[in-house]
């Protein structure tokens, strides 16, 4: 499957608080959008791998997206190398995205900066024709692809966006998604000790940091982006 948009995050949930509404707007908008998770989310102090498992499935299918796959890399400890990379280019390969989008690139946990700079240098690599892969059982050699843009998500740290999606319309999906999650959010019946995410306040930031960015660009809500290089448009008058 021919993919537009492939979201990549290193923990289930890291995608749908980063950019849930904008892939819910493009997959309203008619585009092929996929979800990859680097990682089970296992050393999460809340919940298990299991049920992070069906949490992300559910996450899924509100969004809409056409594919959510697991690479079941190590939570917390993997590494950008060579092994890492090339599993990577295999789905890079396989789903062929115009559009990467994944982790911010600086953050308080210490995967999504890794898993950031993981992600892009696996799609500069999965360029490269001399890198030969396979994809699982199939049997056939990959050809390059290296998608056209990389955005990197915000997540924990306030960082400049570059770029900022009106995604009006599109919050209610994008906090159904992420409370999809229910071992890892505010619930006040719940026994598990509280983590920087389980807070009400921190459940209130998704609609309002989105609201703010909204406000900023003159919209009801926004998500936001950095960039890799430089913004390219045709014309001064494309800008929104
Ligand atoms: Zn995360």
């Amino acid at each position: 499957m021919k993919l537009d948009i492939l979201a990549i995050g290193a923990h289930p949930d890291d995608v749908e608080l980063g950019c849930g509404a904008t892939l819910a707007k493009e997959v309203a908008n008619g585009k092929k959008v996929g979800i990859i998770d680097l990682t089970r989310g296992e050393l999460g102090t809340r919940g298990t791998a299991e049920t992070r498992d069906e949490e992300a499935a559910n996450a899924a299918e509100i969004l809409g997206v056409h594919t959510r796959e697991n690479m079941c890399f190590a939570d917390g400890f993997f590494v950008n190398d060579k092994d890492h990379q090339i599993e990577l280019i295999k789905m890079i390969r396989h789903y062929r995205p115009e559009i990467i989008i994944c982790n911010a690139v600086d953050d308080r946990h210490i995967d999504h900066p890794k898993g950031s700079q993981l992600v892009s240098d696996a799609c500069f690599l999965s360029g490269l024709k001399k890198i030969e892969t396979v994809y699982k059982a199939e049997g056939q050699k990959q050809e390059p692809w290296r998608p056209k843009t990389i955005y990197h998500y915000i997540q924990w740290k306030d960082l400049e966006p570059d770029v900022v999606v009106d995604v009006t319309g599109y919050m209610d999906a994008k906090e159904a998604a992420v409370l999809a999650y229910k071992t890892q959010f505010f619930d006040p019946q719940s026994k598990e000790p509280e983590t920087p995410i389980s807070s009400k306040n921190f459940t209130d930031s998704i609609n309002y940091r989105a609201r703010n960015l909204g406000r900023l660009i003159g919209v009801e809500h926004a998500e936001g982006y950095t960039v890799e290089r430089y913004v390219a448009v045709e014309s001064l008058f494309d800008l929104k």
